[in-house]
C-alpha cells in the first residue's frame, strides 16, 4: 500500500471527483439526520483499481483512511465531521465486511427523500405496495408485497441465496399516495 499521507491525499481527490454532492448533503444533515457517508465500491474501482484492491483486502483499515480524508476535506459549509463514519458497500462477496446495515440505512434515506419531495407537491404520503429489490451481489430482482409501516426486504436472494444486501429500486416499485385524513 502507498504511504499513509499519499493515501489520504488520494482519497480526498476521490471524494472531490465522485462524492462532492453527497458530502455537501451530509454536511447539511450531520449529525442529527445523517452520520455516515456511503461509498460504493464500484466508484472506488473506477477511480483507481489498485485502491479498490487495497479496500477489498483491508476494508476496516481503509475505512479509517476514508474517514480521515473526509475530516480533511474542504466542506462547502462550516461544520466538523469528526465523528462521521464512512461505510463502503457493494464489496466483492469474498469479503467478510458487514454491509447489511448499510443497505438498510441507505434505503431508508432514499425513502425519506422521496416522501419529502412528494409531500411538498401533493400533501400526500406515498407508500410502497410492492417493492422491487435488487440483490447487490448478483443483481437478481425480487418483488415483495408490502403491507406494514416497515419496509420488508427479501429474506434471501432467490438468485444467489445470500441475505443481500438488497437495494430498493424506487422507480420500479409500485407506490400509492396515501392521503392524510
Ligand atoms: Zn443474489
Amino acid at each position: 500500500m502507498p504511504q499513509h499521507h499519499e493515501m489520504v491525499d488520494d482519497l480526498i481527490e476521490f471524494f472531490r471527483d465522485y462524492y462532492s454532492e453527497e458530502i455537501a448533503q451530509l454536511a447539511q444533515h450531520y449529525p442529527q439526520e445523517q452520520k455516515s457517508l456511503y461509498v460504493d465500491f464500484d466508484d472506488i474501482y473506477r477511480f483507481d483499481p489498485d485502491l479498490a484492491d487495497d479496500v477489498r483486502d483491508h476494508p476496516y483499515e481503509l475505512q479509517g483512511y476514508f474517514e480521515e480524508a473526509l475530516r480533511l476535506y474542504d466542506l462547502p459549509i462550516s461544520v466538523s465531521l469528526d465523528n462521521v463514519h464512512v461505510r463502503i458497500y457493494n464489496l466483492p462477496e469474498s469479503d467478510e465486511y458487514d454491509v447489511g446495515e448499510v443497505s438498510r440505512h441507505e434505503n431508508i434515506n432514499r425513502l425519506l427523500d422521496i416522501r419529502g419531495q412528494v409531500q411538498k407537491v401533493s400533501d400526500a404520503k406515498p407508500r410502497i405496495v410492492e417493492a422491487e429489490w435488487e440483490c447487490q451481489r448478483c443483481e437478481s430482482v425480487m418483488q415483495i408485497e408490502q403491507n406494514g409501516e416497515t419496509l420488508q426486504e427479501p429474506h434471501e436472494c432467490k438468485g444467489c441465496e445470500r441475505q443481500g444486501p438488497f437495494r430498493l429500486l424506487t422507480d420500479r416499485s409500485t407506490w400509492i399516495d396515501h392521503q392524510y385524513a
